[in-house]
């Protein structure tokens, strides 16, 4: 059994029939209902004012309460759920993906670099705004840079850039799981460098 859209009969809106409402409509032996609530406790209420009487209808409006489970486990709607594309996660980790990809070819353009150090020089450059950025918006309240794209910026090669962009915006640093994340993935990226450098390269 899982939570279930309904289309109210009356005022055509998507209501979300719950597990919790399925199963106590269920042990009633009650009909599926074809109202939403607000239009049931307004029926309920336009027929018999002031009176709970369950005589008369298959669903009333306390019963009903009773069924209800909090409002934490309710999920929205599939149809009305927010696109993914306008997450910040990918609001924010496209772009910045994107201004590493140009940076790199037109520091490639300038320099005669090899392409790790191009990638390394954009990709540190690209940290270091992302956390100025959210540095930002933070004192702006409006919508942040997530950790998670921050972190990731990090993960593909933007570990100095970014050090540097919480250091000197001062920002994350009071984070204490922020910061954990920060330097086992900094740990990490030393150890696979050392084990290059040390027993890969000669
Ligand atoms: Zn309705």
């Amino acid at each position: 059994m899982s939570d279930e859209i309904i289309e109210c009969v009356k005022c055509r809106r998507d209501f979300i029939w719950t597990e919790g409402e399925q199963r106590f409509f269920e042990e009633h032996n009650l009909n599926r209902p074809k109202l939403c609530q607000e239009c049931r406790t307004q029926r309920n209420s336009d027929r018999r004012p002031g009176m709970r009487d369950s005589k008369t209808s298959p669903f009333p409006t306390d019963q009903f309460q009773v069924a209800k489970p909090p409002p934490k486990s309710r999920k929205p709607p599939q149809k009305h759920r927010t696109h993914h594309m306008t997450q910040p996660v990918f609001l924010f980790g496209v772009p910045a993906v994107i201004l590493a990809l140009i940076l790199t070819m037109v520091l490639a353009q300038a320099f005669s670099f090899n392409t790790l150090t191009v990638w390394f020089i954009a990709i540190n450059g690209t940290a270091f705004l992302c956390y100025g950025c959210d540095k930002l918006l933070a004192k702006l309240g409006t919508l942040r840079i997530p950790e998670s794209v921050l972190l990731a910026v990090e993960v593909i090669g933007g570990t100095l850039g970014a050090f540097a962009g919480m250091r000197i915006f001062r920002h994350k640093t009071a984070k204490p799981e922020f910061q954990r994340r920060f330097w086992i993935i900094a740990a990490i990226q030393l150890i696979l460098v050392l084990g290059y450098v040390l027993l890969v390269k000669p």
